[in-house]
């Protein structure tokens, strides 16, 4: 039944199935296992008298006036009527529903939820009306032309049809951590009785997510654990590096380096990751890898995850190794391709570097000795195996600008040795952070225009409006551009992940040989990009990101002489929100973030990130701690010493290959 297509689902035609595969639900079990993004809390009523400003809230109101429209424009209707409950008047408000006149009543009474606005004493409120108290609804990641209350109905729907779920994990698994069973787990995910049985559920969704994942680098370890390694010889190599690099290199950096030779000429294969902050120079430490792998007459390939980066790599390793380098990206003519992979085959070539396209079955190495993977975090564990394939005992290299904590790092990458750069180049300066209130936009943009006045340069990051919808992102980037080509004096580009390699080339070409002083990007930025001069970062709808990835963001900026700002603007005035944005203002340092977004908000987003492009992991970013985790790894750790699985363990490591084989040539580029 799980298995079933959601047109299944009586109601949903092609059309509807179309926008739900937009968000990666194609069968009931999809559905079933679809987290939302958050809840709300209706489950009890609030009053009038006592909400506050941007308070999330319930109230029981009767009303009082028939909704009568105030005001129209072109593309703008306003509906409105007074209403109260027995502490005091609210308005409520709709915006472009005209049909909201007639469908309620001078003396109704309703309960009206949303967010409570007060302007000038007066409480405003846009409501979702409902008959009874609805309890806790379930948020979900939308795309466009889909609603919450859509998406509510399938996920009832598909409750209904599939019945009671099959338990997937062992008893003991479930009695030992004290897990809920999948079948209350599954209905407690959706439509919760209260928070702490939507806890429960959370964590026994993220624990099994956790277990076959852990099950999963297991077994890839164990594969690697059998090849043996190269043995580069290092003598010497690390000064010769040193006296072709255009600068003095930090103390960090050469610790590392040293950490990385000592592996290298170890005869079994590297794995190490590099955990170093925005612009701490990890670039550096991957080149000497590299350097090292070449003067042993090796390979050796660089990972980016965006085109851009890739280029960017592309033109430093050229500083440094002439004409011995090849790209290799996704954008590339076919014919282009072809070649340059026949060179790359012929070993004609040591230095090879591009994005995902390296992962495809017909790129073959002719001798390679080194695999680097950068800002691991947008690849997939199975990306990082199907590259380090390539080369029979290739020593592996992971760069991470996201500071994650020991034990997170070893649930996420199993058996890794850490490298950290903890200290950036001299010359830095803070970044001064600051949240702009939507009344300061005005005076934020005369800023902006007096100081590209002066030759400096700024970023207009535009978040991704909706989860799984590149085009409501697109949209949003483009909006703000033609806004800011009117409004600023500035000249503008653009940039998005919907432009075609040329076209991204093009843009952040001209912006950095200075032919535009303002970006106007989406995160295609995000990672890496390096333009020393510009110097202002602006963060458009800053709560929908998360704190480390503002952190990034902000490392764009601060790379020059110049002093730089980062401007964090944003719609919400939610708690949270705002106080993920406050630590960002509060702080430069990138590890005590990635701590603070640890216990503010768990683990997920560090696993959100890594988890880019598989969906099938995706409960484990319910954990809302460490713990769950920690206990899936160690449970998985049981699991693969056992000398005499039973039948549910066994099942539980065929699932686990099961995923380890499905490929992973699939996730999108950006
Ligand atoms: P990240 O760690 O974020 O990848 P990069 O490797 O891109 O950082 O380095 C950021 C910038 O700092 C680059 O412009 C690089 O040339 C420069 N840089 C790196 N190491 C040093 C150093 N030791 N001294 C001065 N500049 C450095
Ligand atoms: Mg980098």
């Amino acid at each position: 039944m799980n298995d079933a297509p959601i047109t299944s689902i009586k109601g949903i035609g092609p059309r509807r199935a179309e926008l739900l595969g937009k968000l990666g639900l194609f069968s009931l079990s999809d559905v079933l296992r679809f987290a939302p993004r958050d809840y709300m809390d209706y489950s009890s009523q609030g009053y009038v008298a006592q909400a506050v400003h941007g308070e999330n809230a319930i109230f029981r109101i009767s009303v009082q006036t028939q909704p009568h429209l105030v005001r129209v424009r072109r593309g703008l209707t306003i509906i409105t009527a007074q209403a109260q409950d027995d502490t005091g008047q609210i308005s409520l408000v709709w915006y472009n529903q005209p049909y909201r006149k007639d469908a309620l009543h001078t003396g109704d009474v309703v309960y009206a939820a949303g967010r409570v606005d007060v302007k000038r004493g007066r409480k405003l409120i846009n409501p979702t009306l409902y008959k009874e108290l609805p309890g806790i609804l379930p948020i979900y990641p939308l795309t466009s032309g889909l609603s919450q209350t859509q998406l509510r109905e399938v996920a009832h729907a598909a409750l209904f049809v599939c019945g009671v779920q099959e338990e997937s994990l062992p008893d003991t698994l479930i009695n030992r951590y004290g897990l809920c069973k999948l079948d209350t787990a599954i209905r407690e995910l959706h439509f919760p009785h209260n928070i702490e049985a939507m806890r429960a559920a959370h964590r026994r969704l993220a624990f099994e997510d956790a277990l076959i994942f852990k099950l999963m680098t297991g077994l890839m370890r164990n594969e690697l654990r059998e090849k043996d390694g190269i043995t580069f010889e290092m003598l010497n190599i690390k000064e010769e590096f040193l006296k072709k690099l255009p600068f003095a290199a930090t103390g960090a950096q050469q610790r590392a380096m040293d950490e990385l030779a000592a592996d290298m000429q170890r005869p079994v294969a590297m794995n190490r990751l590099l955990q170093g902050d925005v612009g701490s120079g990890k670039t550096a430490v991957a080149m000497f890898a590299m350097y090292g792998a070449v003067k042993n007459g090796y390979q050796a390939v660089l990972m980016a995850p965006t085109e851009i980066l890739a280029e960017q790599h592309y033109g430093s390793l050229r500083r440094m190794f002439g004409e011995n380098v090849l790209l290799l990206t996704g954008g590339m003519k076919k014919d282009e391709r072809a070649e340059t992979c026949k060179l790359i085959r012929a070993g004609a070539v040591s230095v090879v570097v591009g994005t995902h396209a390296l992962i495809c079955d017909c790129v073959e190495f002719n001798r390679l000795g080194l695999v680097i993977a950068d800002e691991q975090h947008r690849f997939g564990v199975r990306q990082r195996a199907a590259l380090a394939a390539k080369g029979a005992a290739a020593d592996v290299l992971i760069m991470s600008a996201t500071p994650i904590p020991r034990t997170l790092a070893l649930m996420l990458y199993g058996d890794l040795d850490v490298s950290v750069l903890n200290e950036l180049p001299p010359g830095r300066k803070p970044v001064v952070t600051r949240y702009v209130p939507s009344d300061r936009r005005d005076s934020m943009y005369a800023f902006i225009d007096e100081r590209t006045a002066t030759g400096k340069q700024a970023y207009v990051v535009c978040p991704l409006v909706e989860k799984s919808n590149a085009l409501a992102d697109v949209i949003s980037a483009a909006e703000v551009y033609k806004e800011l080509a009117n409004k600023l004096r500035a000249r503008v580009g653009l940039l998005h992940g919907q432009m075609s390699a040329s076209q991204k080339n093009e843009a952040i070409s001209a912006f950095r040989d200075g032919k535009t002083d303002v970006l106007v990007c989406t995160t295609v930025i995000e990672v890496g990009v390096d333009v020393p001069n510009a110097s202002v970062m602006v963060i458009e709808g800053a709560e929908r990101f998360g704190l480390a990835q503002l952190h990034q963001l902000r490392g764009r900026v601060g790379r020059g002489s110049e002093k730089s700002y980062c401007f964090l603007l944003s719609e919400t005035d939610g708690v949270l929100a705002m106080r993920r944005l406050d630590a960002l203002t509060k702080t430069q340092d990138g590890f005590a973030l990635a701590q603070q977004d640890l216990i503010m908000r768990g683990p997920g987003e560090f696993l959100g990130q890594r988890q880019h492009g598989i969906s099938e992991f995706s409960a484990m970013q319910l954990a809302d701690d460490m713990n769950v985790l920690e206990q899936a790894a160690a449970a998985a750790d049981l699991i693969l010493c056992e000398k005499s699985p039973n039948t549910q363990e066994d099942a539980l490591i065929a699932r686990a290959r099961q995923c380890l084989k499905r490929t992973c040539v699939d996730v999108a580029p950006n």
